[in-house]
């Protein structure tokens, strides 16, 4: 079978692996699409996700569905021909962590497609992969694939917004309009937030953010006025949800959101301290909290996409043969043309 694999940085190549057997508890998928995400295009670009270095070829890619070929003889709980969402996660289940309902943080997560342990574990940009059953979520039959890869950056997304806590009634700022800043403006307004303000330095996907139910859209290098403006009496936001990983986005947080409001950081920042307004922390007293993947929320992504409840079209850019993998990475690099774009075999 082909997998799209990275060998550094710029060298993305299809290269052929021995088809994958499937050992006990396990399943071989067909891969239906397979969403590309920042952090696979900064493997493609750095080489490397924040702390996490490109130290051997790996196969990229986390967000994806496809269809069950096949089970090992012990797994009852999904059968061949099952189409699927497949979360990227395998937690150990044992953990503390996992115990606690927080397997996001377990102690021996296994992530599909990173470069944190070594050897590194391998994704799923491939035409079958092998995961574990408890990894599948059946969808509806009707639910196209690429639909379906969404659910996890809407997890993350979810997730993100969870750790918000309350939102309802509340005036939000997202920093970043790529695909996690944007799914967070969908599922904020699913939750009620009073407004919804988003940054970014590129108009497109600002645009597409109003679309998405932003109530304002503001591009920071071009019109930095209109941000500054809610920094007055003590700033104007109750939650921040940084998802840009740009340090200067973060920084200047600490001077829009209120005392006693909350920054939830999503973005991955560069490797290394990053500096932050701490007094304004302090004075203001604002919580700042992290949030970084997800669990019981991939589940709930699946079954948020599969009522229809939530538009994903302003995510959808385009789709692309995994063949010419290169290509691909380019246009989802290419924020004035796309948000989310998604692999085909
Ligand atoms: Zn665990």
């Amino acid at each position: 079978m082909k997998a799209v694999t990275i060998f550094g940085a710029h060298d993305l190549r299809v290269v052929e692996r021995p088809d994958p057997e499937p050992g006990a508890g396990e399943v071989l998928v067909r891969m239906g699409a397979g969403g590309i995400c920042g952090s696979d295009m900064s493997y493609w670009s750095k080489g490397r996700v924040g702390d996490f270095a490109i130290r051997e070829p790996m196969v990229l890619g986390h967000e994806i569905a496809g269809t069950v070929e096949r089970c090992a003889p012990d797994v009852t709980t999904l059968i061949p021909g099952t189409r699927v969402a497949v979360d990227p996660s395998r937690p150990c289940l044992h953990c503390a962590y996992c115990r606690a309902g927080r397997s996001n943080l377990c102690s021996n997560m296994r992530f599909f497609g990173s470069a944190a342990l070594f050897p590194h574990v391998q994704g799923a940009f491939a035409e079958t992969f092998v995961c574990r059953a408890d990894q599948c979520h059946a969808i509806p039959p009707a639910m196209p694939f690429r639909v379906a890869a969404l659910a996890e950056p809407l997890a993350v997304a979810l997730h993100g917004v969870r750790r918000a806590g309350e939102v309802l009634g509340k005036h939000v700022l997202v920093t970043g309009a790529g695909p996690i800043g944007m799914l967070a403006v969908l599922v904020l307004r699913h939750a009620g937030a009073a407004s919804v303000t988003v940054t970014d330095l590129v108009d497109a996907p600002l645009r597409l953010a109003l679309d998405a139910g932003a109530d304002a859209a503001i591009n920071v290098a071009t019109e930095p006025e209109r941000l500054a403006r809610f920094e007055a009496n003590k700033g104007h936001f109750d939650i921040a949800i940084e998802a840009t990983g740009a340090p200067s986005a973060l920084a200047g947080l600490f001077s829009l959101v209120r005392p006693g409001g909350r920054i939830v950081q999503l973005g991955i920042l560069p490797p290394g301290a990053v500096g932050v307004p701490v007094n304004l922390l302090v004075v203001r007293e604002i919580d700042y909290v992290g949030a970084f993947r997800f669990s019981a929320e991939f589940a709930a992504a699946v079954a948020l996409l599969a009522s229809g409840r939530i538009d994903m079209t302003p995510v959808l850019s385009a789709d692309m043969p995994a063949d010419r993998p290169a290509e691909a990475f380019e246009l989802a690099a290419d924020r004035t043309r796309s948000i989310k774009v998604h692999l085909h075999f």
